[in-house]
């Protein structure tokens, strides 16, 4: 497997990281999931202008640019022998000794890059998931896609022990997002999902579903969502970039969602999300 390091490919065995890189002492950095399918990437820009503008909100400045990442994370494909999979890249602050306080004229923003294999998920597309509820004890600048997932990990293995695919979070009464996932409602033939503010991620698939939602003429609405609407709504599914588009068929000790199974609109967006993928 080819990695790349910086501006530089080399195999898993020539990949030298420090001890004192900020992401690994802080989770100082930033990172990014790309798919592709078939060897073509799905919506690589949006993945790397939102990769450069979370780097930005922390105030790293990467040596690189969009047209470079882009043409890199090309090459990255070529290099290596898989055909369907995604990239996962991330950008830390570079390595110094270990101090909070952090001095750009001292560091080197680290870049790593490497493909995983992964197949889509059909099966879960198909018969959908459970979920739990959990409250939502992140940061409020979940916008930025850092490297402190913290939050995020403590809330998707609780889902995992309690039998569930995802835990869907929420701030008091409001929902923001899943724990890798952003979150939709369909009820009473309106889509809505929680604004794109600070407390959740713009997911580039949440986007893709907006522009389906537009191509099809549904009714959407960007507000936030109770736990009561969510749990009384006619259908709910969650979107990431490798999970796709996953029906939320039963909130985990609470009543099952509709009907208990996946939903005619989450089933409908699915075919259209296909049907982009297959345009590649
Ligand atoms: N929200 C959170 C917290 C996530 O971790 C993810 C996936 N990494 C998403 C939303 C979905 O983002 P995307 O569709 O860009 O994968």
């Amino acid at each position: 497997k080819k990695f790349l390091v910086n501006d530089q490919f080399m195999d898993e065995n020539e990949v030298k990281l420090s001890i004192y890189d900020r992401g690994y002492q802080f989770g100082d950095g930033v990172y990014e999931v790309i798919r592709f399918y078939n060897k073509k990437y799905f919506k690589l820009k949006e993945h790397l202008i939102r990769y450069i503008e979370s780097a930005r909100k922390i105030d790293i400045d990467s040596a690189l640019d969009l047209e470079q990442l882009e043409s890199m994370f090309e090459e990255l494909l070529e290099r290596n022998s898989i055909d369907n999979g995604y990239v996962y890249t991330q950008l830390t602050r570079g390595t110094a000794p270990r101090s909070h306080i952090y001095n750009k004229e001292e560091l080197k923003p680290q870049l790593i890059a490497y493909v995983e294999e992964a197949k889509r998920p059909l099966e879960l597309m198909e018969k959908g998931a459970s979920a739990i509820l959990h409250e939502d004890e992140r940061w409020t600048k979940c916008d930025i896609k850092s490297l402190n997932l913290l939050g995020s990990v403590l809330a998707k293995t609780k889902a995992n022990k309690d039998g569930a695919f995802e835990a869907i979070l929420h701030r008091g009464d409001i929902v923001t997002e899943g724990s890798v996932s952003n979150v939709f409602v369909y009820k009473h033939n309106k889509l809505y999902t929680s604004p794109a503010n600070n407390l959740i991620l713009n997911g580039i698939t949440r986007l893709t579903i907006l522009e389906i939602a537009k191509e099809l003429g549904i009714e959407v609405e960007e507000t936030t969502i109770s736990v009561d609407f969510l749990l009384s709504s006619d259908e709910v599914f969650t979107s990431a970039t490798v999970s796709e588009i996953t029906p939320i068929i039963e909130i985990k000790g609470k009543s099952p969602i509709g009907h208990g199974k996946p939903g005619e609109m989450t089933k409908l967006i699915q075919t259209k999300y296909e049907e982009k993928i297959k345009q590649l």
